[in-house]
């Protein structure tokens, strides 16, 4: 299997090959072409195997450069830690296609994160405590990402953050495309699911 099998950009691909990425992991052979078809999915994968690029790739291959379309891709993480190298990862593959991506998380300034986010950023990884403040303060103006990704979905469960969350997609717009991740699926994530996802596929490696 290549990347160029995939419909991506050719901005996208050059990311991919600046990036070092020879061929598709396996969850990335099942989940970009799902993605890229817009249909929400619930995939079971342990970090390291590629998952990033798996949601990242199909979901930044959908943003639009113009920069009045405002946040397009939200992605939600446990940790601070995840967060940054999320971030990080995203950035690096997007950067041929122009795509700024912002880092939300707790301890750092509000300001200088709203400031980047209103400055034009289409991509947002974040964690759920400082998103859902930044979202009950009305802090982001016209926040409507069009494909939202919950990563390590199991861990946000254990740390305690599935209210948050659930309050979180109260201020999303009903008309998204959803991507749960998780590395396994215990019945707390799956009955999240069928309140965030529609129809989703489900993939599993
Ligand atoms: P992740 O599971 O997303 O944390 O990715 C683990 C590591 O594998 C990261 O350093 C990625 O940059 C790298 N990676 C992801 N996909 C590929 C690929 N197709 N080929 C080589 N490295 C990859």
């Amino acid at each position: 299997a290549t990347f160029e099998a995939f419909d991506l950009r050719p901005e996208i691909l050059e990311g991919i090959q600046e990036a070092g990425f020879r061929a598709p992991s396996p969850i990335q052979q099942q989940a970009i072409p799902v993605i890229l078809q817009g249909r929400d999915a619930i995939a079971r994968a342990q970090t390291g195997t590629g998952k990033t690029a798996a949601f990242g790739l199909p979901a930044m291959n959908a943003v639009h450069r113009d920069s009045s379309e405002g946040v397009q891709v939200l992605v939600i993480v446990p940790t601070r830690e995840l967060a940054s190298q999320v971030s990080d990862e995203l950035y690096r593959l997007g950067r041929c296609a122009g795509i700024r991506t912002v880092a939300v998380y707790g301890g750092q300034s509000i300001d200088r994160q709203v400031s980047l986010i209103r400055r034009g950023a289409q991509v947002v990884t974040a964690t759920p405590g400082r998103l859902l403040d930044h979202l009950k303060s009305n802090r982001l103006k016209d926040f409507a990402p069009s494909i939202v990704i919950l990563d390590e979905a199991d861990e946000m469960l254990d740390m305690g953050f599935l209210d948050d969350i659930e309050e979180i997609f109260t201020y999303l717009p009903k008309e998204r495309q959803t991507l749960l991740f998780s590395a396994t699926l215990p019945s707390a994530i799956r009955q999240l699911s069928k309140k965030i996802l529609t129809d989703p596929l489900s993939i599993d490696v």
